[in-house]
């Protein structure tokens, strides 16, 4: 590595030659302060928080954008830097309705920590904006106040560069700026997939997911409901972080017991039927393969990446696998078989889902998702909802003892938990279309070719006779560059995982928000994922169809993978949307 030698207030460092100002300031131990500022994301030097000193500069520049020079002087906190980052924080201020009693971001707000840190409590510049725009309730997933909006451009960055989407941008001039859709169009009738991962690039209050808890809160309360709750393999990954503990935390004994005391009737974990969608999309990827199916399948588990097919990919449908998602699957599977079961009327059932994702709330509400004739999963909550009413409850959750899932659907695999992480599904589809296709025991389940967060990955392994060619890919702009190299020929491939954000669950558009001086610096999916991982390893089993409750599965209701009944309730359809 190149390196240039710099003086960061006042002392020496060697830094890299191509850094900027603000990535020099790290060797020194110092987060410079920003708001606009995303690594490799949004570099646009527009908040003017992070402005320095150099010398040869003519004022104060913004270090997020100013490179560094051989021999540069950096100062980072003179009482003129301290003086215009506080102007400049009013004059953001001066256009922002200041509700922070009641605010969604209150305490996990980075705008109202700056103010914090520089002493601002009031406006100097202009009249408070209160109410200027309407709060939009956009489709069953997002909320934008554009009244909080600081017009930074981290989701517009989000949703162009990680998506590849660009469903919103910057309108109107001046005073009147906001951000929305094209042609003032409501985000319904674009093409966004509803991934939040506007939300988590979002510096404040100004965008959320749609707060579904009070639905929950009152089929609780209805004597007459049965009210079940299951968790998706990633937000034990996560939760912890809403109570204060480190990046890659596993929770999952804390979740399962602060569900219980909320009152749910179950509290199971969505492994199972992670397990069951191996079972279901092994068995229909062999099937292709046998019988001249179409190829290469893809993943069908991320709605946000299903949305995106069928906008960009239309006539790539017929390639998504047709099995629904853990959580459909879940929903169905206990609405179907476990109300037979139990003798519970599937209308009296209210099946909420925890998932790390705010697409899962526009998956509920998908046609062909209502295998018992009434929805399969009646409200999909975030990991973040779910921490709020554990905390609204008056949960201490940090001094809970470790509870258990419940049976009969306690009992996952390791493949299962897996599939929170980018590669996770292929890797445990792998695990049991290796076996069922050669007859014999793997003596290694571990396929580490296909894990990690690089957003486009290929591996080869031998499946007997069979050269078997997979991808697996992340976020939605690279599932563009991936499935475009498939249809001009450039790569063969039979099979591939999708997910539609970075990084895979764990990144999801409905996970417990992390700063930006935290997502710029920390590697959060890759910690998350370890969680996961460590996870997988310490199950006693590995692999999804030696899951003795699946198996249960099948000799009670379903008879065997992708049976007649199994089609019915497990399996899905989709639409070609366009552009
Ligand atoms: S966005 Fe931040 S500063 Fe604004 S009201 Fe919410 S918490 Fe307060
Ligand atoms: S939810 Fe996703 S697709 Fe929709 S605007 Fe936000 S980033 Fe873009
Ligand atoms: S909605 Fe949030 S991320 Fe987008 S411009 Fe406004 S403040 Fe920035």
């Amino acid at each position: 590595m190149e390196t240039v030698n710099v003086k960061i207030n006042g002392k020496e460092y060697a830094v890299p030659k191509n850094a900027t100002v603000l990535e020099a300031a790290k060797y020194a131990g110092i987060d410079i302060p920003t708001l606009c500022y995303l690594k490799d994301l949004n570099e646009i030097g527009a908040c003017r928080l992070c402005l320095v000193e150099v010398t040869g500069a003519r004022g104060l520049v913004a270090a997020c954008v100013y490179p560094v020079a051989e021999g540069m002087e950096i100062k980072t906190n003179t009482p003129a830097i301290r003086a215009a980052r506080k102007t400049n924080l009013e004059l953001v201020l001066s256009n922002h309705e200041k509700k922070c009693l009641s605010c969604v971001r209150s305490t996990n707000c980075e705008l109202q920590k700056l103010c914090r840190d520089y002493g601002v409590d009031e406006d100097h510049f202009g009249k408070p904006a209160d109410g200027r725009f309407a709060i939009q309730n956009i489709g069953p997933s997002i909320v934008r106040d554009n009244n909080k909006c600081i017009l930074c451009r981290r989701c517009v960055a989000a949703c162009e560069k990680l998506q590849g989407i660009g469903a919103i941008g910057a309108m109107n001039r001046g005073f009147d700026t906001e951000i929305g859709s094209a042609f003032e169009k409501d985000l319904t009738e674009t093409t966004c997939i509803n991934c939040g991962q506007c939300i988590v690039a979002c510096p404040v209050g100004a965008l959320y997911e749609k707060d579904d808890t009070q639905k929950v809160l009152d089929a609780i309360a209805d004597p007459d409901m049965h009210v079940a709750i299951c968790m998706a393999p990633s937000v034990r990954a996560q939760i912890a972080e809403s109570f204060g503990n480190p990046i890659g935390t596993d929770g999952e004994g804390k979740l399962v017991a602060a569900a219980k005391m909320l009152g749910f009737d179950g509290v199971y974990d969505m492994n199972l039927t992670a397990d069951l969608t191996i079972m279901e999309e092994a068995t229909e990827f062999i099937g292709r393969l046998n019988n001249g199916g179409k190829l290469p399948m893809i993943t069908s588990c991320s709605p946000g990446w299903v949305k995106y097919c069928e906008h960009y990919f239309p006539d790539m449908v017929e390639n998504l696998s047709t099995c629904k998602s853990p959580q459909q699957m879940f929903g169905a599977m206990y609405k179907t078989y476990y109300a037979e079961k139990m003798g519970l009327d599937p209308k009296k059932i209210f099946f909420v889902s925890c998932i790390p994702c705010t697409a899962k709330k526009f998956e509920v509400t998908r046609d062909d998702q209502n295998a018992a004739g009434v929805p399969d999963v009646d409200v999909a909550i975030t990991t973040r909802e779910l921490a709020n009413m554990i905390e609204k409850a008056g949960i201490n959750f940090n001094s809970l003892e470790d509870v258990a899932f419940d049976d009969p659907f306690d009992v996952s695999s390791g493949a299962g938990v897996i599939f929170g992480a980018t590669g996770g599904v292929m890797e445990a589809a792998l695990r049991t279309a290796a076996e069922v296709v050669t007859g014999t025991k793997l003596e290694k389940v571990d396929f580490t070719d296909v894990r990690g967060t690089e957003g486009i990955k290929f591996a080869s392994y031998m499946l007997g006779d069979l050269k078997l060619n997979v991808a697996v890919t992340s976020g939605t702009a690279n599932a563009k560059k991936l499935l475009n190299m498939v249809k001009n020929g450039e790569v063969n491939v039979h099979f591939i995982e999708v997910m539609a954000c970075p990084g895979g669950c764990v990144n999801g558009g409905g996970q417990p928000i992390q700063p930006a001086v935290v997502r710029n610096n920390v590697d959060i999916r890759a910690k998350r994922a370890a969680v996961l991982y460590s996870a997988d390893v310490a199950k006693d089993i590995r692999k999804s169809h030696e899951n003795s409750a699946v198996k249960k599965l099948y000799e009670e209701y379903f008879g065997e993978p992708n049976s007649h009944k199994a089609h019915e309730i497990l399996h899905t359809s989709y639409v070609k949307r366009g552009i």
